[in-house]
């Protein structure tokens, strides 16, 4: 480790609050799939910051929407209109088929928008007594950090010592049918879900799950929240996790890649009445819909699809599932992924997956560990073949020694 480096963890160490605890690499530059540290070490970026860089990093061309529009107009607020969000609800209606828009910053204010907006239609179109909505939700779901959000975790590390919570929601067991069909009562306004449990650690449920979840929810008019804030925009290898399952939520939630990391962007997007009985002074956001936020995302959304990018996703991502499946270690306990969304989980014994993401960053690869025995892979969806296939190798030759 070079001082430099030293430097850069001792005062991050001594100054910063430590919420995180990042492997011990400093990244200075990024470009496409590969990122730099300080000392000049290139990496192969298979996290790509929880999905938010899936166009990889810097990518030029939304690089160039965002310092275009930094020249002209930033930040209007609300109180006025900008020429940026008229044409991004366009693009982003015609790319995902939605009728309604709500843009927000981070993904958590996207789920926090989703809840009041359930809750609102809850009481004023289904006719749900006041205060008395339900949400049902998943064990060891992820939706993020705000108060309402880590009330409804099952995860300790989350919740701990942050109550009080707020009351409403109701917590079933991930891909159980018959259990939400139990959970499902008078009051219930929505059901809220990820498509494949990300950081669960990427936790795809039983098929023929979703179209039944699909059914339930319209028989009770429930409506149908998919958080696609890590699955959406490609990452699965297909524009929406939902699209693999053959069925439409009533509400589908985006962020990350929505700016392809240039910025926090989110949206609420629904196909129906929920978002319509938000009126005037009822919600907002001083930066949500701002004109920079908007210029970014319609090139972040442009790009995926002129680039072929979400095509992409599903190919490269079946190459690294295949190429994970034949890695013959002892370490390895299952390996599962969708598009690009992959994970290795290793056997308790094998160690920390954290020792192994440590000399992976040896060997040039950045991944995370997720819930001690679990490798995330994700890299950005412009990863070629030859990527790939070094890429596999690096595993490889990790994942069969023994850092127990
Ligand atoms: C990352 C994530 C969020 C929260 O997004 P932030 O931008 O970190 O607030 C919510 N839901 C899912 C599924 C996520 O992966």
């Amino acid at each position: 480790m070079s001082s430099s480096v030293i430097d850069f963890l001792a005062t991050e160490a001594r100054l910063g609050t430590k919420n995180y605890e990042p492997i011990g690499v400093v990244l200075s530059r990024g470009e496409g799939v590969w990122v730099w540290d300080t000392d000049g070490n290139r990496y192969l970026d298979c996290l790509s910051a929880y999905s938010a860089v899936s166009q990889g990093h810097c990518h030029p061309k939304i690089l160039a929407a965002m310092v275009e529009q930094a020249h002209r107009l930033t930040l209007t607020s609300r109180a006025f209109h900008n020429d940026q969000l008229a044409p991004f609800y366009e693009e982003i209606a015609a790319l995902t088929g939605s009728h309604k828009v709500l843009p927000m910053n981070s993904g958590a204010e996207a789920v926090e928008s989703a809840i009041k907006s359930v809750r609102k239609w809850g009481y004023e179109v289904k006719g749900v007594p006041d205060g008395q909505a339900e949400i049902i939700v998943c064990a060891n779901n992820f939706h993020g950090r705000t108060l309402g959000i880590v009330g409804f975790s099952t995860d300790p590390e989350t919740r701990t010592h942050f109550g009080p919570f707020a009351p409403g929601f109701k917590i079933i067991p991930f891909g159980d049918v018959a259990a939400l069909e139990e959970a499902i009562a008078p009051n219930t306004v929505a059901f809220l879900v990820e498509p494949i449990q990300g950081e669960a650690g990427v936790i795809i449920p039983p098929s023929g799950y979703f179209p039944k979840v699909r059914e339930l929810c319209t028989a009770n008019n429930v409506m149908l929240v998919l958080d696609e804030i890590q699955t959406g925009l490609g990452r699965t290898g297909k524009l929406l996790a939902e699209q693999h399952e053959g069925i439409e939520a009533d509400v589908t939630l985006l962020g990350k890649a929505l700016s392809g990391g240039f910025y926090p962007v989110s949206a609420v997007l629904s196909n129906n009445e929920v978002l319509g009985t938000l009126r005037p002074g009822q919600h907002g956001s001083t930066f949500g819909g701002n004109p920079l936020a908007c210029a970014v995302a319609r090139a972040a959304m442009r790009v995926l699809v002129e680039e072929g990018m979400i095509e992409n996703a599903a190919r490269q991502g079946a190459r690294f599932l295949e190429g994970l499946k034949d890695i013959r270690a002892n370490t390895i306990r299952e390996v599962r992924g969708r598009g690009l969304m992959l994970a290795v989980e290793l056997h308790p014994e094998a160690g920390r997956a954290r020792r192994y993401c440590e000399a992976l960053q040896g060997k040039g690869i950045l991944a995370k560990d997720t819930h001690e025995h679990t490798i995330r892979i994700a890299p950005p969806l412009v990863i070629t073949s030859d990527q790939v296939d070094w890429a596999l190798e690096q595993f490889a030759t990790t994942l069969t020694q023994d850092l127990s």
